[in-house]
């Protein structure tokens, strides 16, 4: 029920686990994080119960330092509150993860759809589904972008969406619809969050993102576009918060 992302030139897990911790307040059931490492793999970690499991599971096997994260908190609605159905779900090359706060309507048709074609699945969740298709389609056109929009346009239902891959290492993708998203606009390093909470500590300058918008962020450019890929003019506003 908590979507962090981040791109700059900090260790991002500490980024996504501080961001994740400060959304806690909203329920969870799950919690987990990928990151591009400085080696260029992606990895992640994932884990049912409380952050507190995650970092202990990233205590015992960290992950490789990267400037590049996503990191979730996950309200089980489509299959149990499992390790395997914890976010972040992977491409079937195991280069891209996304994660995902909402419900796919239309899972079960797109799912019939990849069993088809021979795609394999970990876990029951309607989120994977998504993280597979996009698979498939950056298969076909290499480009992060291009292949997050053909797979916006078959979405019904409800999401904040965040997606990396290991070969765009330094940008991370995002969109929603009937569920929140922001942009926090730092200097040489920029966050997303379902909420300004996800990345306060960093900065206050932050743009909601509309209905059925996409972003494309990097640690010096913030692009927002329509599910189409026309740009879509925005304005950053000052987040007034008491800490
Ligand atoms: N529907 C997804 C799942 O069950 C996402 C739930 C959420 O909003 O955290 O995994």
């Amino acid at each position: 029920c908590g979507i962090v992302g981040y791109v700059g030139t900090r260790d991002s897990v500490g980024v996504l686990l501080g961001g994740l911790k400060r959304l806690e307040y909203r329920g969870y059931d799950s919690a987990g994080v990928a990151v591009i490492g400085g080696d260029g793999e992606l990895r992640t970690a994932k884990k049912a119960g409380k952050l507190s499991a995650l970092q202990e599971e990233l205590a015992q096997h960290p992950l490789a330092s990267g400037t590049t994260g996503i990191g979730h908190t996950r309200w089980a609605t489509h299959g149990g509150p499992t390790d395997e159905n914890a976010h972040p779900h992977l491409g079937d090359d195991g280069k891209l993860a996304l994660i995902h706060n909402g419900i796919i309507e239309n899972f079960a048709e797109l799912k019939a759809e990849l069993l088809a074609q021979g795609v394999e699945f970990d876990s029951e969740t309607d989120t994977e589904v998504v993280a597979k298709l996009l698979g498939v389609e950056y298969a076909r056109s290499r480009d992060l972008r291009a292949s997050f929009r053909a797979v916006l346009a078959r979405l019904h239902g409800a999401f904040t969406l965040l997606a990396v891959h290991e070969d765009e290492p330094g940008v991370v993708v995002a969109a929603r619809r009937n569920s929140p998203l922001v942009i926090g606009l730092g200097d040489g390093e920029n966050f997303l969050g379902s909420d300004v909470a996800a990345f306060i500590e960093y900065t206050r300058r932050a743009v909601a993102i509309g209905q059925d918008e996409m972003v494309a962020i990097t640690p010096d450019s913030v692009a927002v576009t329509d599910f189409a890929g026309t740009p879509v003019p925005f304005e950053p506003f000052e987040v007034q918060w008491d800490a």
